[in-house]
């Protein structure tokens, strides 16, 4: 045993596990949200040339005023909001945590949610709070309230439509935890945007403790690690402070820029899946033993009888898929199914219908 690093590493970092990420080679990969269609090779051949002539000796502008303003127009930013770009929003969820991490102070989230919000806080020392969902997934609102008013956390992330549960919250329910959170910063968390097409963007400048985060990760772009998150000038000076200074690498910044010039493709690209999400939904509901959730989202919740010999059976048939069974007791017997092409949802679905039959 390696007492030096024993007695320094924090006992709960001790105990931890890893970020796991399933070695997905040879397999339909079904577990992480990803859009699976490729650029369209044109595209990709224009941007190889942009990519070529981007200066790689010198370190990124960490406030790259071109890439910056597109965002801006092509997001919808409303006027007098600034942007502050992070390393896929996982990094920007970091920066939170640790702009508002101090002694005694927590984030809460609605639980089951996206694992990094927990995670992040306690990277940070700040305590986590989570709130169980109501049985139809959307927020228990009387149990939200009553934590903010208890715990008074320093930041609330609502993930809208939620991950792993797929549906966006209600409304009114998000208003009244935002009037509730006043001494909270909330995070709306956008990263489903372009399949739930439905935002707060626009509400922005309704509240001074409300900012907008998103990625490009689901649209298509999950290997260049960019996230967003809009807000008003002084959050978004406060979080500056925090974020390690080339946080986001020169092609990265160009392919974002090149791209957001031929947003139309990967919107193209996201109403596709969006039928096919709808056609899974139905398809999967009507297999025998199933139970499935609605979702805004590119990725579908279903309940089987026995999930982990499911998975192992799909794995057999070469299928990759997220089994959440084990995260949060609502979501026992639940595996998450990212929509793939039509082709790979195909697949998929006949080796469903075989694993419930086993
Ligand atoms: N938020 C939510 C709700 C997510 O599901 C994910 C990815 N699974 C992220 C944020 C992180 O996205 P990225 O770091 O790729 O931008």
């Amino acid at each position: 045993m390696n007492r030096t690093l024993h007695s320094i590493v924090r006992p709960e970092i001790l105990a931890m596990t890893s970020y796991p990420v399933a070695d997905a080679s040879g397999l339909i990969k079904l577990d992480a949200m990803e859009n699976p269609y490729p650029l369209p090779s044109a595209l990709a051949a224009q941007l190889g040339e942009r990519l070529a002539a981007v200066a790689l000796n010198r370190y990124p502008s960490p406030r790259p005023a071109a890439l910056l303003d597109k965002l801006r127009v092509k997001m919808k930013v409303p006027a007098g909001f600034d942007v502050l770009l992070g390393n896929g929003s996982d990094e920007l969820i970091s920066i939170v945590s640790l702009a508002l991490a101090k002694p005694g102070a927590t984030a809460l989230a609605p639980v089951p949610a996206f694992v990094m919000y927990e995670l992040s806080a306690r990277f940070a020392q700040l305590g986590f709070i989570g709130v169980p969902l109501a049985a139809d997934f959307g927020l228990d609102l009387s149990a939200m309230l009553a934590a903010i008013e208890r715990h008074k956390p320093a930041v609330i992330y609502l993930a809208y439509p939620n991950n792993p549960t797929g549906n966006l919250f209600d409304d009114k329910a998000i208003e009244q935890v935002i009037a509730a959170a006043r001494g909270s910063l909330v995070v709306i968390d956008e990263a489903y945007f372009p399949f739930a097409q439905r935002s707060w963007m626009s509400r922005l400048p309704e509240f001074d403790n409300v900012v907008v985060m998103r990625t490009v990760s689901k649209l298509g772009l999950a290997g260049i690690r960019l996230g967003y998150l809009a807000g008003s000038p002084d959050w978004i000076a406060e979080l500056d402070k925090v974020r390690p200074p080339y946080n986001v690498n020169v092609l990265t910044q160009a392919t974002a820029e090149f791209l957001l010039d031929h947003l139309d493709v990967l919107d193209e690209q996201a109403a596709v899946l969006r039928a096919e999400r709808d056609r899974l939904i139905a398809a999967i509901d009507a297999l025998p033993g199933t139970q499935t959730f609605p979702s805004a989202a590119n990725f579908v919740l279903t309940r089987v009888p026995d999930a982990p010999s499911v998975f192992e059976t799909l794995l057999t048939k070469r299928v990759l898929v997220k089994n959440v069974s084990k995260m949060h007791p609502q979501l026992a017997n639940c595996l998450r199914l990212t929509v793939g092409t039509p082709e790979e949802n195909a697949q998929m679905l006949a080796a469903l219908a075989v694993a419930l039959q086993a």
